[in-house]
């Protein structure tokens, strides 16, 4: 079980898109370290059931909530139950739903662009809306936190929809880490470079493709998603409460190397 000594113990976390990936690694580690969690995902619960399973295993506190973080009754609807089911408001909240979909920019079909805004900038809008909603009204002070990418400022061909979805939530995060601060709620991004995750499948079918990204990487290989948890856990906790309105980079150094992609 979960005791005091653990950093985020008494937190209300709620994790976008946590059945798999860097969310599912995210929501894991946050309960490990004593917050209750909740599990959002779109579609089959399956995954998400089994990651609640998972952290209650751990002895730790989760539940899953379906809500397209896109849509806003849904959004809605999810910060009411959670507000519910945990007792009080979310305090720490993990925006990593997350898409793309790779088109040069003359062959990008509208809705593709549109589906890709609303799920990686629109939805952590909404989010991020509620949850400091929610702690606005209680006058209690929390942790948001954007999974974004390189892609917050590393070009990328064929993805401009994701690249400005991603450097959108850069803006976003510090314009709100601004409004905020005052209220002692912390904004903050974390970005990931090349994670071996569901979204980079091709990376974990194909060894020579993903040898060509591990040499564009400074230390040589891929990230995992327990890596990515560790940065976004420490965010969150006590120990990070001065930083505000940065992005923590996670990527081996991939922002370092000029030639990537
Ligand atoms: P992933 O595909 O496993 O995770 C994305 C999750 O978002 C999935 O569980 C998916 O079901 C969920 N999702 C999609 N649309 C949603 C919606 N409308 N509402 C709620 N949930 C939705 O891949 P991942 O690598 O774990 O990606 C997590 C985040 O990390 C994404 O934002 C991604 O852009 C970012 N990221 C990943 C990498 C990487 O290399 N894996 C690098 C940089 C950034």
């Amino acid at each position: 079980m979960p005791t005091n000594n653990e950093p985020l113990s008494g937190r209300r976390a709620l994790v976008t898109g946590s059945a798999t990936g860097i969310g599912r690694s995210t929501a894991k580690r946050l309960a490990a370290d004593g917050a209750s969690v909740i599990v959002n995902y779109v579609g089959p619960p399956d995954q998400a059931e089994s990651a609640v399973k998972e952290i209650e295993g751990e002895g730790g506190r989760a539940l899953a909530i379906a809500a397209d973080v896109s849509n806003e009754e849904q959004v809605q609807a999810m910060f009411a139950q959670a507000l519910e089911e945990l007792g009080g408001p979310i305090d720490l909240l993990v925006n990593n739903a997350g898409i793309e979909k790779p088109f040069n920019v003359v062959d990008m079909p509208l809705e593709e662009w549109n589906k890709v805004i609303a799920v990686n900038l629109t939805g952590a809008f909404l989010c991020t809306r509620e949850a400091a909603r929610g702690m606005t009204k209680a006058g209690i002070p929390g942790a948001i936190i954007n999974v974004s990418s390189v892609h917050e400022v590393i070009p990328w061909r064929e993805f401009s929809h994701y690249c400005a979805s991603k450097g959108g939530m850069k803006l976003f995060m510090q314009t709100v880490a601004r409004e905020l601060a005052p209220q002692g709620i912390r904004l903050v991004n974390v970005a990931p470079g090349a994670i071996l995750t569901p979204i980079n499948q091709d990376l974990i079918d194909d060894a020579e493709k993903r040898k060509a990204v591990e040499d564009e990487i400074p230390l040589g290989r891929t990230g995992k998603p327990e890596e990515i948890a560790a940065a976004i856990a420490w965010l969150a906790s006590p120990e990070a409460d001065y930083v505000v309105g940065s992005t923590l980079f996670v990527d081996g150094g991939m922002t370092l190397f000029p030639k990537f992609i």
